[in-house]
C-alpha cells in the first residue's frame, strides 16, 4: 500500500501503552476487492483483555481528574492529526473495507468532527443547583465520568464509529477500550497510532483485537468496566444485554435499521431520486441508515422507478482504490447471498426489475446496483435489513397507508420522506416511529445532531450535547443543616 506515512499501517494491538504483535493466534485481514490477505493482527487471549481493562482502570482517576480543557485539547490534537493524515487513513480503510476512496475520506473527516465537537463539549458538562423543598437544605448535582468504557464497532464504518464513541467518552473523563470488527481492525489501529502521537495516555485509549464473543463476554462480565457502547446487529445487541445483566452494565446500542423512504405525490422528484441514491447506494447499501423500503405514491411510482433505475445504471462499479469508483464490492459472500435471497423473494412476489439484478461482471463480491418496482409490501426486504445495493419501490395509495407501512417494523432508526407540503411535513415527521427523520434529504448524520434509534434499533444517542450524557453519571449532594 502506498502511504505517505507507512507507520500508520499497523498490525499490532495497542494495549496499556504497548504495541502487541501477533504471536501464535492471529486474524487475517483481507481486501474484499480480491480476497488478498493484507495483514495479520493478533487474536488476543482473555488474559490480554483483562490486562487492557486493568490498564484502563489504572488510568481512570488521573484522566478524570484532568481539567476538561486539557482533555479537550488532547482530543483536538488527535482530530487535527486525523485530518492531516486523512488520505493515508482512507487508503487503509478502502483496503480492508472496499468502499471508494472518496467515501472513505468522507467517513474519516465527517466523524473526526465528533472529536472536535466533544473536545468543545468537555468544558460544558454542567452540574446543577436545584431549589430545595426545605429552607435548611441545598440540592446540588454533580456530573461525573461513568468509569472505564468499552466500544465494540462494526466493519461498515471502521474509522468513524470509533471517533464517535471515543470522542464523548474521553471528553467526559472515561478511558475507552475499542474492539474493532475483525474484518477491519487496521483503521482502528491507525487511529491508535495517532492517538498516541497526540499524547493521549496509553491506558486511556486502547485497541484490542481478537475473537468478538470472547472479548465481548469479558467486557460484559468485568466488574471494572462500567459501560459498553456497541454498534452492530440487533442480535448481538440482545446478546450484550443478556450477558451484562448480572453486573447491570450501562449500554449504548446502535443496532439494526430498516429505514423507510417515502416519496409523496407533491415531492420534487429529481431531489427525491438524488436523496434515494445517497440513502440507498452509499457504501454499497451497507449502512444501518440505508433506505431499505422505498414507498412511492402510485401516481409517480413508475416515473420515480425509471429515474432511479437510470441513476443506478450510471453508478461506476469497481475497486474502491480506483479513481472515479462510486460503488465498491460487498464485504463478503454472505452479503451477496443475502441480497440474492431478498431479490428473488421480491421477484417471486411479482416485482419488476428496472436496473441491475445480479452479480457484477467483476466477479467476487461485486453486485450490480439494482432497482425493483412494484414490490409487494409483504416482501422479505420489508421486514429484514438487506444491507446491500437493492432499491425496492413499493407503491402506496394514501398518506395514512404509507405511514402504516413505514411503521410496521420492529426497527426505528432512520426514516426519510420527500414532500413540499408544510402541513404534511409536520404530520408525517411526528407520526413516523424512528429516532431520526430525513425530510427532503437522504443524508442525516452529523456531529451536532443526536444519532440513534427507537424500538429495537437501540438505546442512547451519539453526537450533539446529548451524546456526552451517555458517559456521565449524576451524583446528587444533599446539603443539610444549613
Ligand atoms: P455485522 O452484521 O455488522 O457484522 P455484528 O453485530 O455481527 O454486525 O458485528 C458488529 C461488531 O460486533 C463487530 O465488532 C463484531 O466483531 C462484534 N461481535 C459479533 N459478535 C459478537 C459477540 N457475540 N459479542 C461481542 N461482540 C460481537
Amino acid at each position: 500500500m502506498n502511504l505517505t506515512d507507512p507507520t500508520l499501517f499497523c498490525d499490532r494491538a495497542w494495549l496499556g501503552g504497548e504495541w502487541i504483535a501477533a504471536s501464535g493466534a492471529a486474524i487475517d485481514v483481507t481486501d474484499p476487492a480480491d480476497g488478498r490477505v493484507i495483514a495479520r493482527v493478533p487474536s488476543l487471549d482473555g488474559g490480554a483483555i483483562e490486562r487492557a481493562i486493568a490498564a484502563a482502570d489504572a488510568a481512570r482517576a488521573d484522566w478524570a481528574a484532568r481539567p476538561a480543557k486539557e482533555r479537550g485539547a488532547l482530543l483536538r490534537k488527535w482530530h487535527d492529526l486525523i485530518l492531516a493524515n486523512a488520505d493515508d487513513l482512507a487508503r487503509i480503510l478502502t483496503a480492508e473495507q472496499g468502499k471508494p476512496l472518496a467515501e472513505a475520506k468522507g467517513e474519516i473527516v465527517a466523524n473526526a468532527a465528533y472529536l472536535e465537537w466533544f473536545a468543545e463539549e468537555a468544558k460544558r458538562v454542567y452540574g446543577e443547583v436545584i431549589p430545595a423543598p426545605a429552607a435548611d437544605r441545598r440540592v446540588i448535582v454533580l456530573k461525573q465520568p461513568v468509569g472505564v468504557c468499552a466500544a465494540i464497532t462494526p466493519w461498515n464504518f471502521p474509522n468513524g464509529m470509533i471517533t464517535r464513541k471515543a470522542g464523548p467518552a474521553l471528553a467526559a473523563g472515561c478511558p475507552i477500550i475499542v474492539k474493532p470488527a475483525s474484518q477491519t481492525p487496521l483503521s482502528a489501529l491507525a487511529l491508535a497510532v495517532l492517538a498516541d502521537r497526540a499524547g493521549i495516555p496509553g491506558g486511556v485509549f486502547q485497541v484490542v483485537t481478537g475473537k468478538a464473543s470472547m472479548i465481548g463476554g469479558i467486557f460484559c462480565k468485568s466488574p471494572k468496566l462500567a459501560k459498553i457502547s456497541f454498534t452492530g446487529s440487533t442480535e448481538v445487541g440482545r446478546w450484550l444485554i443478556r450477558e451484562s445483566a448480572e453486573g447491570i452494565k450501562k449500554l449504548s446500542l446502535e443496532l439494526g435499521g430498516n429505514a423507510p423512504f417515502l416519496v409523496f405525490e407533491d415531492a420534487d422528484l429529481d431531489a427525491a431520486v438524488e436523496g434515494a441514491m445517497i440513502a440507498k447506494f452509499r457504501n454499497s447499501g451497507q449502512t444501518c441508515v440505508c433506505a431499505n423500503r422505498i414507498y412511492v405514491h402510485e401516481s409517480i411510482a413508475e416515473e420515480f422507478a425509471r429515474r432511479l433505475g437510470r441513476a443506478a445504471d450510471a453508478l461506476r462499479v469497481g475497486r474502491g482504490d480506483q479513481p472515479g469508483t462510486e460503488q465498491g464490492p460487498l464485504i463478503d459472500m454472505a452479503a451477496v447471498e443475502k441480497i440474492e435471497a431478498h431479490l428473488q423473494d421480491a421477484l417471486d412476489r411479482g416485482a419488476r426489475l428496472v436496473a441491475g439484478g445480479g452479480r457484477h461482471a467483476l466477479g467476487g463480491t461485486w453486485f450490480q446496483p439494482t432497482v425493483l418496482s412494484g414490490v409487494s409490501p409483504d416482501a422479505l426486504l420489508a421486514r429484514e435489513e438487506t444491507f446491500a445495493p437493492l432499491a425496492a419501490i413499493i407503491p402506496f395509495r394514501s398518506e395514512a397507508e404509507a405511514i402504516d407501512m413505514a411503521n410496521a417494523s420492529e426497527f426505528g432508526l432512520a426514516a426519510y420522506f420527500y414532500s413540499r407540503d408544510l402541513a404534511r411535513v409536520f404530520r408525517v415527521a411526528e407520526r413516523l416511529e424512528s429516532g431520526m427523520v430525513g425530510i427532503n434529504t437522504g443524508l442525516i448524520a452529523n456531529e451536532a445532531a443526536p444519532f440513534g434509534g427507537v424500538k429495537q434499533s437501540g438505546l442512547g444517542r451519539e453526537g450533539s450535547r446529548h451524546g456526552i450524557e451517555e458517559y456521565v453519571e449524576m451524583k446528587y449532594l444533599c446539603m443539610a443543616g444549613l
